[in-house]
């Protein structure tokens, strides 16, 4: 026990790292307890035929100014998602080729689309810019559906359908029957829209970062210079009036102050001595974790660019249905990097790697003919199987339970504060949201000290 600590912090993802560095810079001491042996969380390094990836976070828009410029002080460069060429649309078994961030549906369905997305645009614009989504005129009626029925009654045209069906299911992770259509407007409020959420230029794909997202957190844990314990799992956390202890494995650590930033089902995880509140348990009861299998593909070269393809792929009759090229260059090794993703990320987790790859190589053949067919390495990573994040890329809620228990997001209990992109004021779900997170928490805990 060391009870000379301000703050202790529980998980060293972007959201636990920014509020030590932003408590450091305030003179504050700060130990952070990490499950896992290394920092980052849902940013996470790999590599493919030599060339390093992300294997979780990895893209940047324009509008995420606080990674931004915490990757510029880190001297973490960006460089733009290539975008050159056709990207391809695979709707009810039916390839077409597209040249924007909306793919070419059918006429009716096009215009439905688009009468789609203003009305999206009105009613997230009528949600509090403070995110507390509970708080709306239309709080109850929104939550009190699916986004999946909210469909049915509201859209008509099969390509609209499906449409709105792939996005939700791309950007949460989840099925759109599993999701609120209170919590889906309150996500495309955080991420500024729908164009922007989805879109490659001037969107939330605009840019990645060169060698690699997960510099930002290893680079930002340096910059902390020690106070932080890896393979430290939080089993317990006891507070009195006038401190916490925490309880690992093998340690208890005691300091004033605590910031819980890990993902709300392993923060429910967690033994409490002074029960939380029962509203806010049963928040983190009720906010799962979408399901997604990330994966790359690498090829000689990236022979699609030659044939005036950008390697995007949207799909709704796919397993793997959503692609991006991850190519250094023109010349070099081709890559392309995928999702499988809600119910497929669920039924193919239970496969084997070898399934998995075959129907990952099916699905490009399909897309990219059979060019596709022999990669020379192939890297996956499931985060639905990862006991320290228990699925990606953020968690959502289904009816009811924004209404019911939202109001206890970000509100502390005692002594204990909350940080995580689920608890973001603005692109919950992303890096931007988890710095975001971190800072707010941070400021919380110097406000509360003095
Ligand atoms: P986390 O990164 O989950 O950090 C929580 C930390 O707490 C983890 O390190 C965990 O190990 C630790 N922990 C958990 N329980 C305990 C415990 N009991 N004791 C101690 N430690 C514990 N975002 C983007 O901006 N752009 C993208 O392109 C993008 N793509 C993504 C793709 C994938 C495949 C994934 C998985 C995510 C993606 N995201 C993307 C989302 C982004 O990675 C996350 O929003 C962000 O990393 C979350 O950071 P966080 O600090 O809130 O949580």
């Amino acid at each position: 026990t060391d009870p000379r600590q301000d703050v202790i912090i529980v998980g060293a993802g972007l959201a636990g790292l920014k509020a030590a560095l932003e408590l450091k810079q305030a003179g504050k001491r700060v130990t952070v307890l990490e499950a896992r042996d290394r920092v980052g969380g849902r940013s996470m390094p790999g590599e493919i035929a030599g060339q390093t990836i992300d294997l979780g976070g990895q893209w940047v828009g324009p509008q995420q100014t606080l990674l931004l410029d915490q990757a510029n002080t880190l001297g973490v460069k960006t460089t733009p998602q290539y975008t050159t060429g056709a990207s391809l649309l695979s709707l009810d078994g039916k390839l077409s080729s597209y040249r924007s961030d909306i793919p070419r549906l059918p006429f009716l369905s096009l215009l439905e689309l688009g009468r789609l997305e203003r009305r999206w645009a009105k009613e997230m614009r009528s949600l509090p810019t403070t995110a507390e989504p509970w708080l709306a005129v239309k709080a109850k009626q929104w939550d009190s559906e699916t986004l999946e029925s909210w469909i049915l009654k509201h859209v008509h045209t099969r390509g609209a359908r499906e449409f709105a069906r792939t996005i939700a299911r791309a950007v949460l992770c989840a099925e759109p029957r599993q999701v609120s259509y209170l919590c889906f407007l309150e996500y495309l409020r955080q991420g500024q829209g729908l164009e922007t959420l989805i879109g490659t230029q001037g969107g939330a794909q605009q840019d990645k970062f060169i060698g690699g997202a997960w510099r930002i957190p290893e680079r930002m844990a340096e910059q902390l210079g020690g106070g932080i314990v890896l393979n430290a799992p939080v089993l317990a956390v006891e507070q009195n009036g006038q401190y916490v202890t925490v309880t690992t494995e093998g340690r208890k650590y005691t300091a004033p102050y605590l910031i819980m930033a890990v993902p709300p089902v392993l923060a429910g995880k967690i033994g409490y001595n002074r029960p939380l509140p029962s509203k806010r348990s049963a928040l983190l009861e009720r906010m799962p974790m979408g399901s997604v299998i990330k994966i790359h593909v690498a090829y000689q070269s990236a022979f699609w660019r030659q044939r005036g393809l950008n390697g995007a792929v949207v799909s709704n009759d796919r397993i793997f249905n959503v692609v991006f090229d991850q190519s250094l260059d023109d010349n070099g090794m081709g890559v392309l990097v995928g999702f499988i993703d809600g119910d497929h990320a669920i039924a193919m987790s239970a496969h084997d790697e070898t399934a998995r790859r075959q129907q990952v190589i099916t699905d490009l053949v399909h897309y990219f003919g059979q060019d596709a067919a022999n990669p020379i390495d192939y890297v996956e990573q499931d985060w639905t199987a990862e006991p320290w994040s228990r699925g990606c890329y953020v968690a959502h809620t289904a009816p009811g339970v924004i209404t019911s228990f939202g109001d206890t997001l970000r509100e502390p209990c005692g002594r204990i504060h909350w940080a995580g992109t689920e608890t973001a004021i603005e692109w919950t779900g992303y890096l931007e949201g988890a710095l975001q997170s971190g800072m707010r928490a941070a400021r919380e805990v110097i406000a509360a000290q003095r």
